[in-house]
């Protein structure tokens, strides 16, 4: 918020007020003004609402499920000393997305919120 001068009285007006407290012109504001609100708009309230109980249990599971798979399946493979590469890899990944998924889940879960 500012204060610029009314065209008409002189009076300093705030650059928020439709009209000047003196004389009821309206507030001329500066041009630059526009263009600046243009490039700096006030950050708009998330309209997204937060993930519903149902979902972020279901993604728990899911993330449990790939993480608990993931580890099982990589014992499994070292004993398998024949498994390839890419196999290998994929266990590997999955442990580290199931156990991503997992602390992502514990943080957005509801009992940290009211
Ligand atoms: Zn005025």
């Amino acid at each position: 918020m500012a204060l610029i001068k009314c065209s008409e009285c002189g009076r300093t007006v705030s650059d928020r007020a439709a009209a000047c407290v003196g004389c009821g012109a309206p507030v001329k504001r500066p041009s630059w003004f526009h263009g600046l609100r243009a490039f700096n708009p006030a950050p708009e309230p998330s309209t997204r609402p937060p993930p519903s109980r149902a979902a972020l249990t279901w993604q728990a599971v899911l993330s449990m499920l790939a993480f608990v798979g993931g580890v099982v399946w990589s014992s499994a493979i070292e004993r398998r000393a024949s498994a390839g590469r890419a196999v290998v890899t994929v266990a590997a990944l999955l442990v580290i997305v199931g156990l991503c998924g997992v602390i992502v889940t514990a943080v957005q879960f509801p009992w940290t919120r009211k």
